[in-house]
């Protein structure tokens, strides 16, 4: 074993394996992977080894796609079979909901550039004979999908990396990881020590036990799972390998093995596995069998496909492998470590193994993913993903595997986990609550308690009607609504503002006013976007996105100076409380002692106030297009600020709006949002944010970049477009990753949709390639497998001069 090498892999499965093998890509030879036994001993040997390219996020799935396709490549070079069955898969549905579902979801593959094929019963059942038709109404056949040899594909990997210059060590623990003060790592092991610059954690099962010796507790749990293989089943026989199969209805996974069928389920009552600490004594182990938990999901599974029922069972496996709770894998640097890299959660070994691989290697390399990997990002998650908030997530998530996750569907595991003072008045409003980092916040707004009650659909829900008051009491009157979902970082020191101008691509605003701004990596791409106030000259408040807070701080982290910048989290330092419609000035003015007219306290004003006795943060901001005001208190004022308002808001007919009428008035103002129309994909210039890069105030990190985007104009552009949406089942708009078509092509995709119900027409936002940006006929967006008109609208949709967010 070396004793020291530039990086220092922790696991042998899939994951550490691939990890290994893209490192060596990259151009690192100088690497090596240490397990504790022999390769595959943990959650991979005993792996199902099913495939598949189709996913809920489109940057995760072309990430399968590239996976799927390494595996001819590793097999050249290694010489090792990966046993690759590319057999094609069949996704069937049981319901019109799971088939529009399916269409959706062929939809989104044509951007991707998947050729998925939406059959019919029939057609299903004469590619998959074992089916009984009267349980199905249709599939959708998939060419890229099977299944290959879990052994096969992690020795694949690991040759290939060795043949590069990689060491794998066998039969040595990892025991303990120290830092040293210059970044790199003493890798403590039962055979001897290896000091490496850098360390990846691709512990799998064991992954929050290495995550642990660094002080760090991985949001990720394993859950038992198993399959069964039949003797062989006489109907096929003779006949070419079985497709892979998922019956969603049935919440089961099928292929064909030696002759009889493998079939698996995620059952309901599913049960986590060592759900603190993993034993280390585990390796190349089963747990033992329990066919009575999954009796429902195979009395299903005897109905659906009849003739497995009368073949006897040749073998049931029954293994651990790791979630973390949104089901996604865990990737990435790792905040307040340096050097410190984690792959693991990846509950999907070989369809993602091959693009966590890649991404992380590119980051470790380069510096950046070199994809959009937000969906993976380790950094998704907060401090509030505690184990047993993991816990109720994952095992909500497991159950729900094959359901349907509808786009207004709220999940009830772990709620309500993370409230504001005011949880409970808005409750008696009746508010239906959405999560979102742990937190409650309104999404809407019912009539009554016993209307306050979301029907999940594709279409326009009982909602809509509410909502439409919503955005009409905005518009005319004045609207209130909680803001505390905002992350909030404040850079403070003597040097902060100088290095927030190198860090962020807009100036720092002036003592007392706002700026928003991009924030831009080493190659031009948005990584943020923030409202930059500033509070004194040595202390901004950023206010964000909460769900990407870890993600910015480690982004700061990476670029602090030594001395002179303090940063600071303090998202629930600073609860919020927004007003917004023409009648807000008027309120609020009715309640503080300064001149709030326009000439004193114009737009992008940013104060510390009195709002009656409660000591606040005044800025005057839009989110919906109305004159409108943030206002941000500690927690303890704000029970009283929201009485305050609502109730010198009586006279003035205030009403509480949610989160679903913002989402609706900022696409009417085509103003962009995080993980939606700003992701790591984007430059400024595309997405239309190009007037907020300052180019001429200096260097700044990305600057560069935007000068050249700004130059050959990018790629791609962001624009709005009003739907001719389908009025029938109650309407059904856009909502996010629905392909747009132009002249019969499919050119771009939508980063999202809502109906717009101050100027009563369905909208969406999306990008296309620049040079049919101004394109002015043939577009249209397919929503639910039915291609809508679509106008591209010149200007955004609402008050194209600002004037009434402005005056
Ligand atoms: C029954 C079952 C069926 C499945 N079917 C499929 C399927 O069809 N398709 C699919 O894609 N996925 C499937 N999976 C999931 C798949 O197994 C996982 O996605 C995959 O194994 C994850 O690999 P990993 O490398 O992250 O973890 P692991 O395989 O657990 O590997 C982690 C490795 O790290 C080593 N290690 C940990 N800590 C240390 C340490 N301190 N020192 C040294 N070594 C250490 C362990 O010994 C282990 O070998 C299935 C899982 C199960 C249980």
């Amino acid at each position: 074993m070396r004793s020291a090498a530039r990086v220092v892999v922790v696991g042998g499965g899939v994951v550490g394996a691939s990890v290994l093998y893209h490192l060596t890509q990259a151009g690192w030879s100088d690497v090596m992977l240490i397990e504790r036994d022999e390769l595959t001993c943990g959650s991979t040997w005993h792996a199902a080894g099913g495939m598949h390219t189709v996913n809920g996020d489109p940057n995760v799935a072309r990430l399968q796609q590239y996976t799927i396709n390494l595996y001819r490549e590793i097999e050249r070079i290694s010489g090792q079979s990966c046993g690759v069955h590319l057999t094609g898969g069949l996704m069937l549905a049981g319901t019109r909901e799971r088939f529009d579902w399916l269409r959706m979801a062929q939809a989104r593959g044509r951007y991707l550039g998947m050729e998925l094929e939406m059959l019919t019963v029939e057609e299903a059942a004469q590619r998959f004979p074992l089916l009984d038709k009267r349980h199905f109404v249709g599939a959708m056949f998939d060419p890229v999908e099977g299944h290959v040899d879990p052994y096969g594909v992690t020795h694949a990997y690991a040759k290939s990396a060795q043949i590069a210059g990689a060491e794998v060590v066998r039969h040595t623990r990892v025991v303990d990881l120290k830092s040293r003060a210059d970044g790199t790592w003493d890798v403590i092991t039962d055979h001897g020590n290896v000091h490496a610059e850098h360390v990846v954690n691709a512990g799998g099962l064991w992954a929050r036990e290495v995550g642990r010796m660094v002080g760090v507790e991985l949001p990720i749990l394993a859950m038992e799972h198993q399959y069964l293989i039949t003797e062989e089943v006489p109907q096929i026989a003779g006949l070419p390998e079985q497709l892979h199969c998922i019956d969603f209805e049935g919440e089961l996974y099928l292929r064909e093995e030696r002759g009889g069928m493998l079939l698996g389920t995620y059952e309901r009552a599913g049960v986590p596995w060592s759900p603190v600490a993993t034993p280390w004594d585990f390796a190349q182990s089963l747990l033992p069998n329990d066919l009575d938990r999954i009796a429902p999901s195979l009395e299903l599974a005897f109905q659906h496909f009849p003739a497995l029922g009368e073949v006897g069972v040749r073998k049931v496996v029954n293994g651990p492998f790791t979630f973390a709770p949104d089901g996604n894998p865990l990737i990435g640097p790792v905040k307040g470590l340096r050097n410190f890299w984690v792959a693991c959660g990846v509950m999907a070994g070989f369809s993602q193994g091959g693009g966590v691989g890649l991404a992380l290697s590119q980051w470790m390399v380069n510096g950046d993913p070199g994809s959009d990997i937000w969906a993976m990002d380790v950094a998704r998650y907060g401090g509030w993903a505690t184990l047993a908030y993991t816990h109720a997530k994952v095992r909500e998530n497991y159950s729900r595997r094959f359901r349907i996750r509808f786009p207004n569907e709220e999940l009830p595991a772990g709620r309500p986990l993370r409230t504001t003072p005011i949880y409970d008045r808005l409750h008696e409003a009746h508010a239906v609550f959405g999560e979102y980092c742990g937190l409650e916040h309104p999404l809407w707004f019912a009539p009554s308690e016993a209307q306050a009650r979301e029907e999940v659909t594709f279409h326009r829900s009982n909602a809509h009607a509410h909502v439409a008051a919503e955005c009409r009491a905005v518009q005319e009157r004045v609207g209130l609504l909680e803001t505390s979902n905002y992350g909030k970082i404040e850079i403070s020191g003597p040097e902060a503002a100088a290095w927030l101008s190198r860090i962020m691509a807009n100036r720092v605003p002036a003592v007392g006013r706002i700026a928003l701004t991009p924030m831009l990596n080493d190659r031009g791409k948005l990584i943020g976007d923030f409202t930059m106030c500033r509070l004194a000259e040595d202390r901004v408040l950023l206010i964000g996105t909460l769900a990407a807070e870890t993600y910015y701080l480690r982004w700061f982290e990476r670029h602090l100076p030594p001395a002179g910048v303090h940063v600071r989290a303090c998202a629930m330092e600073h609860v919020g409380l927004s007003v917004a419609g023409p009648a807000s000035r008027a309120l609020l003015q009715s309640l503080v002692r300064d001149d709030l007219s326009n000439s004193t306290f114009p737009f992008l004003t940013f104060r510390r106030v009195d709002i009656g006795m409660v000591p606040a943060l005044l800025g005057r901001i839009s989110f919906t297009g109305e004159l409108g005001y943030e206002i941000w208190v500690s927690p303890d004022y704000q029970r009283a600020l929201y009485e305050l308002l609502v109730t010198a808001g009586a006279e003035r007919g205030l009403a509480p709006f949610g989160a679903r009428a913002l989402n609706a008035m900022r696409i009417e103002k085509g103003f962009g949002t995080w993980a939606r129309e700003f992701r790591p994909i984007y430059g400024p210039h595309e997405a239309g944010l190009g007037r907020f890069v300052a180019l001429e105030k200096g260097e700044f990190i990305g600057r560069a970049a935007a000068v050249s985007e700004r130059a050959r104009g990018g790629e791609l552009r962001l624009i709005g477009f009003a739907v001719d949406a389908a009025e029938a089942g109650g309407g059904a708009d856009a909502i996010g990753d629905e392909p747009i078509w132009h002249d019969g092509q499919v050119v771009g995709w939508v980063t999202s949709g809502a109906y717009g119900h101050r100027v009563g027409r369905s909208l969406a936002l999306g990008y296309v390639p620049a040079a049919l940006a101004s394109a002015s006929a043939g577009f249209e967006i397919e929503i639910i497998g039915e291609r809508r008109p679509a106008e591209r609208l010149e200007a955004c949709a609402y008050d194209a001069s600002g004037l009434r967010m402005r005056s």
